[in-house]
């Protein structure tokens, strides 16, 4: 192949411009080559030269490019080169035009030994009278060993005039197409398959960016058909007549649904709203496309449409960037997804300009290049939507969390109002027990006592003893010295008596005036008696001082103790402890006295 290419550029030099046709050998090893550079090619700015007056026109120029392309041109192209079978069979050839939208295409082919066939194919002629139906254009012709087929070409279109022309053997073609075929279905498949995919996650979620997405892969599916010409091959001579709307619909589609993809995945009203004014217009714009796509011709739309693609591109790209450098998280994901398509397309314009190889790997690139493209905006689509769940499920647990704080608050507060109020309970409760000046229990409490320890020692006949005890002469001590200094002995006395009663079901109160009580359960009369006495001497030894004064006291105590029986009660004990305290009152104060 690169030998044969040598060989056409030796040739190509040697001739320096003459006005001479290529002639492109093949030989039974021949497999597929571009036809392109050495071809000769004459505008026909009119269109009114035919067949005949190209033949000696002076104006034939020769093509330095691998791939014919005149770009936007209302002139007719006339090219012309040879093919030279070199080899000693017969060769089945076929000549591919890889560009769906010429209008027309006359192909004569003129051999030594047949007469010249003459074929017309082009998107404003029927699909089924194309020689072979395919979306490309393609042309089949058999040239006899050792022999010569000149070939003349007339292109006249509206759209761009693109002629990428390769000569096929035809075998090689039909294995290479079934490759191809095989290759575009599946991208094809994939983008259709995720868009579907989407469509139906944004019917159950509703969530906006999902519908722009997957609108976004059925119109780059859509242009990439049209660009292929595969409409025709679905709807025949329909789709061909259809075509170039397709493109034109798709293509708007692209721009609308890309722009509106990044409007809402990257937030771009919130944080940059300038460009997310220029995303609009492009919307607009494209939209308006899409309904003059109805109304214009087509030779002009599709200029607009190249411009506003561009244009989207750029602004597209623009807002990238903008939220890539704002450190917005799914930017990074988009971008990556714009360089791998910015990659397809530079190879496939490398293989344009011959610095790639040309095969259906580095001419496809660019679908490949736009697929991962699609694939990653799904990426970057799914990261936004976490972020977004990720930043509600935040703060819900901020909400469970400060509400967890305020019930606990709240569970604390009413656990210390609680805790002050039984406090303040127990305490009114102790103050309501306590008699205030001597800190003794008072006479309810004793009388509560009383009656509950009673009725205990009855149950468990146990003995239980009580002591009344009443200070001496006491009125003589409040009428002398005054009625606080009595209060101070009052106090002095009740701690002699808190002193000498140590087990903890003992109950000391104050009775009432300058009268004291001590109830001791479970405790024998020897045992009340020797309490009654250690309580006397010492009440008898302690001196009361106040200031100047310094003063004894003497108390008269009366004990009894008894395993209460039936007969007896609370009442009865009372009154033989009172008679007690009344005798030792009688036999001299200062004394006890109990039962014989
Ligand atoms: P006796 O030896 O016979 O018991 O003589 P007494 O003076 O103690 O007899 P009485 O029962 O007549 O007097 C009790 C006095 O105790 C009367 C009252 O002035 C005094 N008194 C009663 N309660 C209080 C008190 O709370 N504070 C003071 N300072 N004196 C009190
Ligand atoms: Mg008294
Ligand atoms: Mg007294």
């Amino acid at each position: 192949m690169s030998l044969l290419r040598l060989s056409f550029l030796v040739l190509l030099l040697i001739m320096c411009g003459n006005v001479r046709a290529l002639s492109i050998a093949v030989d039974d090893n021949f497999t597929h080559q571009q036809i392109g550079l050495g071809v000769e090619f004459l505008v026909d700015s009119d269109g009114k030269l035919t067949a005949d007056s190209v033949a000696q026109h002076p104006d034939w120029q020769v093509s330095t490019v691998t791939a014919l392309n005149f770009g936007f041109s209302t002139a007719v192209y006339w090219i012309r080169f040879a093919i030279h079978n070199t080899g000693n069979q017969p060769i089945d050839l076929m000549i591919e035009s890889r560009f769906p939208f010429l209008d027309r295409i006359d192909f004569t082919l003129q051999s030594n030994h047949a007469p010249p066939q003459h074929y017309a194919v082009g998107d404003t002629l029927p699909y089924s009278s194309r020689p072979v139906r395919h979306s490309h254009v393609l042309v089949p012709l058999q040239i006899a060993a050792q022999d010569n087929v000149h070939l003349l070409l007339r292109v006249q279109s509206t759209s761009a005039i693109q002629i990428p022309l390769t000569l096929w053997e035809k075998q090689t073609f039909a294995e290479q197409d079934h490759v191809r075929s095989t290759y575009f279905g599946l991208l094809y498949g994939l983008v259709l398959s995720i868009g579907l995919y989407h469509l139906l996650i944004f019917l159950s979620v509703r969530e906006s960016a999902f519908l722009y997405y997957a609108l976004l892969n059925f119109c780059l599916t859509g242009t990439f058909m049209s660009l292929q010409g595969l409409p025709s091959v679905f709807l025949g001579d329909l789709g061909l007549l259809i075509n170039d709307k397709i493109l034109l619909l798709m293509m708007s589609g692209c721009g609308t649904f890309a722009s509106l993809f990044t409007l809402e995945v990257l937030q771009m009203q919130a944080i940059r709203p300038r460009l997310a004014r220029a995303l609009r217009i492009i919307v607009y714009a494209a939209i308006l496309m899409a309904v003059l796509t109805f109304l214009l011709p087509y030779a002009l739309l599709i200029r607009i449409m190249v411009l506003l693609t561009m244009a989207s591109v750029i602004v597209n790209l623009l807002a990238h960037i903008s939220r890539f450098l704002d450190g917005y998280p799914p930017a990074r994901y988009i971008l990556l997804a714009v360089l791998a398509a910015a990659s397809g397309i530079g190879i496939t314009l490398l293989e344009k300009v011959a610095l790639l190889p040309n095969n259906w790997v580095t001419d496809s690139a660019v679908y490949a290049g736009i697929v991962a493209m699609t694939l990653l905006f799904s990426f970057a689509l799914s990261y936004r939507m976490n972020m977004d769940r990720q930043l509600r499920e935040d703060a819900q647990a901020e909400l469970i969390a400060s509400q967890q704080q305020t019930n606990d608050n709240l569970d604390r507060m009413v656990r210390e109002r609680t805790e002050a109020l039984e406090l303040a309970n127990a305490q009114l409760q102790e103050a309501s027990n306590t008699d205030a000046l001597t800190g003794l229990r008072n006479r309810r409490h004793f009388n509560d006592a009383f009656e509950l320890e009673f009725k205990c020692a009855f149950r468990e006949k146990t003995p239980l003893s009580l002591l009344l005890l009443d200070i001496d002469h006491f009125k003589q001590i409040n009428d002398r010295y005054g009625h606080p200094f009595g209060d101070v002995c009052l106090v002095q006395a009740a701690q002699v008596i808190r002193s000498q009663i140590r087990r903890p079901p003992d109950v000391a109160a104050r009775y009432g005036g300058e009268e004291f009580a001590v109830l001791l359960p479970n405790t024998h009369a020897e045992g009340a008696r020797h309490i009654a006495t250690a309580i006397c001497q010492r009440l008898s030894e302690n001196v009361i001082a106040d200031g100047t004064v310094e003063v004894s006291i003497t108390a008269s105590i009366g004990v009894v103790s008894l395993k209460p029986g039936p007969e007896d009660s609370t009442e009865s004990l009372l009154k033989q402890v009172d008679a007690l305290l009344y005798r030792a009152k009688e036999n001299g104060r200062n004394r006890v006295e109990w039962q014989a």
